[in-house]
């Protein structure tokens, strides 16, 4: 059977993060697609985009690590690209994030620049829910972009990879604000569709030499998978990806709603994989998170009726405070879209009334203080 390579995902072994292990297997993935100078023209600008969720050093997990940058730029720069490297972190500054997480060494040693999103601009686009989506304003001096994911778990949509890294382009507040309009997951799911389909990167990798199990995607627990995994379509590797992990495709947002549009790489039967073997790399014990290991999860992929699905997605859980955990930062109270958190400089109240079950309390926690858990 000839399998187009729209339909394929490369896995390649990568056990650790030294540069010549990275390297040897981002060039067995591009290998099958025919190299990387048949992807970027010499004089391209080239922005890798990593995932860059908040200020954290490479030993959490939190970030696509600082050796994936750093291989990646020089092998584009070996090929006659200009290289960019930038995101747009949910909480912290984006100067802030490239020094901590490693970042702004792997710019300075490769050649690269740092490119800092600063500016919105708006692309009209026919999504499924957008008309238009808010961008960072400086994607349009660049001629192709590589995504650089994270394999993580995700409180709220199950696991992030490649296809919700690129929200990463949605510039500052908008990202809270989309929450906030699109509460349920099922329509947040669909936005996430259209912010990838809007950027479109030319191929996408996920670094899952160390994934984030359990709490991710910003408090979970570093999980050894020792591979890097590369695709032009982003929803194929998201897909295998996932598989990797454990998750069943109802498990993950995106996954789901892209099954229900009939994508192109949402179908797992319809992909060919490459170099290792799916049973080669699967991780049995993955640890997949509360929401995503938990009853209520499990019986969504149980129910294929679209409206009994919704009644069970209404019925997430709400998330709490550990009194015990908190230093009464106030990152939570700043990042909530809803404004439900009240917070006098003391432990946060969440006020369940207004709460839409975004998570983003708990995903900008930096103590793990926010719970989401139980029935
Ligand atoms: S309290 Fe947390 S989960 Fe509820 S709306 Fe605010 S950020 Fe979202
Ligand atoms: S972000 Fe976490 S540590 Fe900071 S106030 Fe909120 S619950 Fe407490």
């Amino acid at each position: 059977m000839s399998v187009s390579k729209q339909d394929t995902v490369v896995l390649a072994r990568c056990k650790r993060y030294d540069p010549e292990e990275v390297r040897a297997a981002l060039r067995q993935i591009f290998t099958f697609y025919g190299g990387l100078s048949s992807l970027i023209k010499p004089g391209q600008n080239v922005l890798l985009k990593p995932n860059l969720l908040s200020a954290a050093p490479p030993s959490e997990s939190v970030t696509t690590h600082p050796v994936v940058v750093r291989v990646m730029a020089e092998m584009v720069r070996e090929v006659g690209g200009k290289v960019f490297v930038g995101d747009s972190p949910g909480h912290d500054s984006q100067e802030e994030a490239h020094h901590i997480c490693g970042i702004q060494k792997a710019i300075e040693a490769s050649g690269a620049e740092a490119l800092f999103f600063s500016d919105t601009a708006y692309k009209k686009i026919e999504g499924y829910r957008l008309w238009e989506v808010p961008l960072a304003a400086e994607l349009d001096k660049m001629d192709l972009i590589i995504n650089l994911a994270k394999l993580k778990t995700h409180a709220y949509t199950g696991m992030t990879a490649a296809v919700k890294n690129m929200y990463g382009c949605v510039p500052g507040k908008n990202k809270a604000r989309f929450h906030f309009e699109y509460p349920a997951p099922k329509d947040f799911a669909r936005l996430l569709l259209d912010v990838y389909y809007a950027v479109r990167p030319a191929f996408s990798i996920i670094d899952a030499v160390i994934a984030m199990e359990g709490a991710g995607p910003r408090k979970g627990k570093p999980r050894r998978v020792g591979l890097l995994m590369g695709a032009s379509n982003a929803l194929a590797l998201d897909n295998v990806a996932a598989s990797v992990a454990g998750f069943r495709p109802g498990q993950v947002a995106t996954l789901a709603a892209a099954r229900e549009l009939q994508l192109a790489g949402s179908d797992l039967g319809s992909i060919a994989v490459r170099g290792l073997t799916l049973e080669e790399c699967r991780v049995d014990d993955f640890d997949r998170g509360p929401v995503s290991n938990g009853q209520l999860i499990r019986l969504l992929a149980l129910f294929p009726m679209a409206r009994i699905r919704d009644f069970i997605a209404a019925r997430r859980p709400y998330p709490r405070v550990n009194a015990e955990l908190c230093t009464k930062c106030g990152a939570c109270y700043q990042a909530c879209p809803a404004r439900v958190i009240e917070f006098n400089d003391s432990i946060p109240d969440l006020d369940k009334a207004g709460c839409i079950r975004c998570y983003c309390c708990r995903e900008f926690c930096p103590q793990g203080a926010i719970e989401v858990s139980g029935r």
